[in-house]
């Protein structure tokens, strides 16, 4: 077998082409095949057709086919968050043109743990991350893999500028990760405050910080993962000031308000948090990973300094070079940057905060579908794009069981969640392209497939 060619240089274009088509026809091929949201058939289905179309994985000799063979496979096994029918998760469509920019940083590889590897890489994400924390109210962000890794360097940047007796407070809403990151970092097991009406109640914060002896953390939610609300941000801003506590915002959700001259002012107080967690692969329509961590404080990253002498030697960084290794806990890192660059300047702040507004509007309109429909329960008017709703009069489990229906059905995928002592379906609504009649026939399928 003759060499196979490369992604960049010279024969790169030439040989990205056609196998670029042989994706995209593929792709269609999967997507017509599936016919719905996701796979009919539940797992042992999805598997047994990967399996086939898998063969043998390390075969002596290579298949030219495997390329359409497998990606074939993968998008007719896949849930698409494109279809309007799949709405369980921050889990969104990605945009066509970040995507497309993505490709670029797959095509040249550049990885930003030094400058020659990634000459223009490194520019771009200083400039642009520079300007997303500025967006935030911030001095500087990271580019992280998401939500997760933002929310473990905020524990590790708190606990480095605090000391090491840190302990983190955070409200029964607050995303698992950060309970994982303590445990991670060897933190005091966290304090978790109750949330009975779903956000963190600063009156109860008060009080811990009043009892808790120092140093502590908070952290505070714009955007909970179950039902999209925002924690009274001013007032445990506050709060954490008075107390001389530190200040960490979980916006993986919510940040993508900022786009949105209508919403933004729904996270006032963001620009008091020492950190914040940003997520564009959630209300950014980024491919997976887009995620950042802002600081107030710049001079909080300076614990994240490393040296290693392949990479950012003291004479190369006294020339000039740029250091970046301080940049992140990882070594080799992707140009992440780059579609989100391209992202910001295609749409402009007036096309994201339209996809922002969309995606609101459409979850504001499914919860008045829910609410005016009698065989429907709904939890709440939406503050972001989350809609919990449930069959009236419908147990737990029926609950649970129309969810998994629903599924292995193919027919639809939607969340789940429990709030208020009983379980809800979740409708995470972050499809711009969904319409009112989508959101009508998603009811229906659920009122279809609901036991009586
Ligand atoms: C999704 C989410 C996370 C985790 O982000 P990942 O990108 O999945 O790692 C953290 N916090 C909140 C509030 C989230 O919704």
């Amino acid at each position: 077998m003759r060499t196979p060619p490369l992604a960049s240089g010279p024969e790169g274009p030439g040989a990205l082409g056609p196998l670029l088509d042989t994706v995209l026809d593929a792709l269609q091929q999967g997507a017509r095949a599936r016919g719905g949201p996701l796979p009919a058939g539940g797992p042992d289905a999805v598997t047994e057709r990967i399996r086939e179309a898998l063969g043998d994985v390390l075969p002596d000799k290579g298949d030219r086919h495997a390329l359409h063979v497998l990606v074939r496979a993968f998008a007719q096994g896949a849930a698409d968050p494109a279809d309007p029918r799949c709405a369980a998760h921050l889990h969104c469509p990605p945009l066509a043109v970040a995507t497309a920019a993505d490709l670029a940083a797959n095509v040249l590889n550049p990885s930003l743990d030094s400058w020659d590897q990634a000459p223009a890489a490194t520019a771009l994400e200083t400039l642009v991350t520079g300007a997303l924390a500025r967006e935030a109210g911030a001095a500087d962000a990271l580019v992280t893999t998401g939500g997760t890794e933002s929310n473990q360097l905020a524990l590790l940047l708190a606990r480095e500028t605090r000391g090491a007796g840190l302990r983190l407070v955070h409200a029964e809403n607050a995303h698992h990760s950060l309970g994982r990151a303590a445990w991670l970092l060897g933190l005091p097991d966290p304090v978790v405050l109750p949330a009975p009406a779903g956000t963190l109640d600063p009156a109860a914060l008060d009080e811990a910080l009043t009892d808790l002896p120092g140093p502590l953390l908070v952290a505070a939610t714009a955007g909970t993962t179950d039902a999209g609300l925002i924690d009274p941000l001013p007032e445990i801003a506050d709060r954490c000031r008075a107390h001389g506590a530190r200040l960490h915002i979980d916006a993986a959700y919510g940040g993508g308000l900022l786009f949105s001259t209508r919403h933004r002012a729904a996270l006032a107080g963001l620009e008091a948090a020492d950190t914040v967690t940003l997520d564009l692969h959630k209300l950014g329509w980024q491919p997976i990973a887009a995620g950042l961590l802002t600081v107030r404080d710049a001079h909080d990253l300076t614990v994240l300094h490393q040296r290693a002498d392949y990479l950012n030697a003291a004479d190369d960084t006294e020339a000039g070079l740029p250091d970046l290794l301080g940049r992140s806990l990882r070594t080799t890192r992707r140009a992440d940057i780059l579609k989100i660059a391209v992202t910001l300047r295609t749409l402009g702040r007036d096309g994201l905060a339209a996809l922002v507004d969309q995606v609101c509007a459409t979850a504001r309109e499914f919860a008045r579908l829910v609410d005016t429909h009698p065989a429907f329960e709904l939890h709440d008017r939406p503050t972001i794009s989350t809609v919990l709703f449930r069959p009236a009069d419908a147990t737990d489990d029926t609950v649970a069981a129309v969810r998994r229906r629903l599924l292995t059905d193919g027919h639809a995928v939607l969340g789940r969640a429990r709030l208020d002592g009983r379980l809800w379906l979740k409708a995470t609504l972050l499809n711009p392209r969904t319409r009112p009649e989508d959101l009508a026939a998603l009811l229906e399928l659920v009122e279809g497939n609901t036991p009586r």
